[in-house]
């Protein structure tokens, strides 16, 4: 069946009627099937009314909370197309991609309404500034509940218009508004269905962003469309998330990297009853085995699943399955999932396929490939080539039995002598060094024009006096000469993305 994202996610709505879809993780406030339903529809037919029409951009501008999928389900219903927008955005961020994607509608929060409203002025073009919640000054969400307006009877065509325009997440370049149809989306849906499915009874905890299309697909569209009880809290903190996990009896936690960490190091881990807890899987960003298998360990599960996939993919195209946590090899990112191609090519030739075993570009080819960046055939066309595939620009090879692993992005490769250095190797090494928190590596040129490691490494608390060189030679014990970290430089943080990526924009920058 080829239907609109809100009909995909929502048709089994009725069947769930009475079951908890969304709870608010905070105050506990809940809703069920049948109100998220009713509700969402309602705000549709009001969003008609003040002149949303077909086509229309509406920027959703919000932390994670329960109001947030009726607000995006309502806006495709309506017949927009739903650009989110990340809450800590700076106005001039966010007038940005106003612009960019001449966005007529915003709909935020009443504490992030200076920002949406400095961001609607210099991006000009914005007709109104709704609130999830209610501010003076503005129409919301609550007042749109008792609209009596008709539902809007609005023509979708799955296959061509544009459902989300996340923009993708800015670690490599400038963030780029990525085209995703109905289809596109409701698709990558059925296919991640069959591997990792989450219905009724299971307890999901929401504390990646939404706006982000990861949260987006695993924490509200597939859990929403399967029935079940989505938990949600509007940002991460390590005692506010372990509670929640305790007192809701959360089933299954899907995260990125440095929750896994948090799990795996953390002493507060031990103070909160984590026994309802069946599984956990990570995508976005690498995630080392060693730090898996650690956190499997201590909450007593079974091995840390992961995904793989991008914005561009709408976006998932690997998954180790849930019946096969246990057999999976460590480090794998999953296996294809169905109906959809992948190439390993060689980096310095697209054309030449690479054997079992090789590390090359990967290569995607299926119905979850983006329509395109918006407004940038050229981009589009640079990631996308004439017969269909997707250039990931992630280094990537497949073993003999179809597991993937990422090795890390072409771009971030280090390229010394000839070798090649992959930044989250060394990120994984450094992070079993019992005095270090956190770690990034990246490539900085030496004066006799080599590209070497250069680490940017975050201290234990409880090992103060790790030194420079102490770092360079744990690592210069346990790799290749070539491999070696030459510089070293304490910070107080890593500065990451929502989800979880390293920001090595930023630390090349203040380098
Ligand atoms: P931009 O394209 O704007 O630089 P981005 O690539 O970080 O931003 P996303 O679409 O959020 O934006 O991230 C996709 C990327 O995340 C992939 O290309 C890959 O590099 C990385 N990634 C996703 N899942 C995994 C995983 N399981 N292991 C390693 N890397 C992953
Ligand atoms: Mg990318």
């Amino acid at each position: 069946v080829d239907l609109p994202i809100h009909d995909a996610v929502l048709g089994g709505a009725a069947e769930f009627g009475e079951l908890p879809a969304l709870v608010d993780g905070t105050d506990g406030t809940t809703l069920t099937y049948d109100q998220v339903d009713r509700f969402h529809r309602r705000v549709a037919a009001a969003l008609a009314e003040a002149g949303v029409r077909k086509g229309d951009v509406l920027a959703l501008h919000s932390p994670n909370t329960i109001a947030f999928p009726l607000a995006f389900y309502a806006a495709t219903r309506a017949g927009a197309t739903v650009t989110t927008v990340h809450p800590l955005a700076t106005a001039e961020e966010f007038a940005k991609q106003l612009g960019d994607s001449a966005a007529r509608w915003i709909v935020t929060v009443s504490p992030l309404l200076p920002a949406a409203r400095r961001a609607a002025e210099l991006a000009g073009g914005v007709e109104e500034i709704l609130v999830c919640d209610s501010a003076t000054g503005h129409r919301s969400l609550t007042d749109m509940l008792a609209s009596d307006a008709p539902e809007p009877r609005v023509d979708i065509d799955p296959a061509q218009d544009v459902a989300a325009l996340p923009y993708s997440s800015g670690t490599t370049g400038v963030p780029k508004g990525v085209m995703l149809t109905h289809r596109q989306i409701a698709t990558n849906l059925d296919q991640l269905r069959s591997v990792a499915s989450t219905g009724p009874g299971e307890r999901i905890l929401a504390v990646l962003p939404f706006f982000h299309i990861y949260g987006l697909t695993a924490l509200m569209n597939a859990p929403l469309r399967q029935g079940a009880t989505v938990v949600v809290l509007p940002r991460f903190d390590l005692e506010t998330f372990l509670a929640a996990v305790q007192n809701h009896r959360i089933t299954a936690l899907y995260v990125a990297p440095p929750i896994v960490l948090a799990l795996a190091r953390h002493p507060a881990v031990d103070q909160y009853d984590l026994s309802s807890l069946r599984y956990v899987l990570s995508a976005a960003a690498p995630l080392d085995a060693g730090l898996a298998e650690a956190c499997a360990k201590r909450l007593n599960l079974p091995p840390v699943g992961q995904a793989y996939g991008m914005t561009e993919l709408s976006p998932g195209t690997h998954v180790v399955p849930l019946d096969a946590l246990r057999e999976a090899p460590a480090g794998t990112v999953g296996r294809l999932i169905a109906g959809t191609e992948m190439r390993i090519v060689a980096l310095d030739d697209p054309d030449r396929d690479l054997d079992v075993g090789e590390a090359g570009e990967i290569l995607i080819r299926g119905p979850q490939v983006m329509k395109g960046y918006l407004g940038r055939p050229d981009a589009t066309a640079a990631m996308i080539d004439a017969d269909g595939w997707l250039h990931t620009g992630d280094v990537g090879r497949v073993d003999a039995d179809g597991w993937l692993f990422v090795v890390d992005r072409v771009k971030e490769l280090i390229k010394y002598k000839g070798f090649q250095v992959a930044p989250a190797e060394l990120e994984a090494l450094l992070l079993t060094h019992p005095g270090i928190a956190d770690a990034a590596v990246v490539g900085v040129y030496n004066d006799d024009g080599n590209e070497v490691p250069h680490a940017y490494v975050v201290r234990q608390a409880t090992a103060p006096a790790l030194s420079e060189g102490e770092v360079a030679m744990f690592v210069a014990e346990r790799v290749a000469p070539y491999k070696r970290v030459r510089h070293v430089t304490f910070v107080d943080a890593v500065p990451r993305a929502a989800s979880g990526k390293i920001l090595r924009r930023l630390l090349r920058e203040g380098a």
